[in-house]
């Protein structure tokens, strides 16, 4: 989608500090870091969010999953623990409307979240 932030990044049109890629899956730094390491793990195909997902997609949902679990251990944050967030549509505080994996760690966090 030409208007959507993340497949511009996608695509390079967009800067961003590129971590890892593949042939569906992208990682990058979080422009706006809520703890020490915050990463974003996308889809390279456009899709809103895990709303819009089917049982086709569970191959790319497994391999999106992986990747955030290969970052979390290439970052260190693997052994003190870390957490993995796909805020889902406009309540759960989702801002960018092409589907992400935040993975944050290197600080503790709450439960609930806020
Ligand atoms: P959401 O609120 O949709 O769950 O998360 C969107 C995330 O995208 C936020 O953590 C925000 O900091 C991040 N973000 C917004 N714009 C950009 C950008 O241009 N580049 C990068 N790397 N991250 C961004
Ligand atoms: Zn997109």
């Amino acid at each position: 989608m030409a208007e959507c932030l993340f497949c511009q990044i996608v695509d390079g049109s967009i800067p961003a500090r590129k971590l890892y890629e593949d042939d569906q899956a992208m990682a990058i730094e979080d422009v706006n870091p809520q703890a020490s390491v915050h990463m974003l793990v996308i889809p390279k195909r456009h899709m809103v969010s895990l709303d819009e997902t089917q049982e086709t997609d569970e191959a790319l949902l497994g391999r999106l999953l992986v990747v955030c679990a290969k970052m979390a251990r290439e970052r260190g944050i693997a052994e003190s623990g870390y957490r993995v967030v796909a805020n889902t549509g406009r309540e759960a505080g989702q801002t960018v409307f092409h589907l992400h994996f935040h993975v944050l760690g290197g600080r503790s966090f709450t439960w609930p979240p806020g």
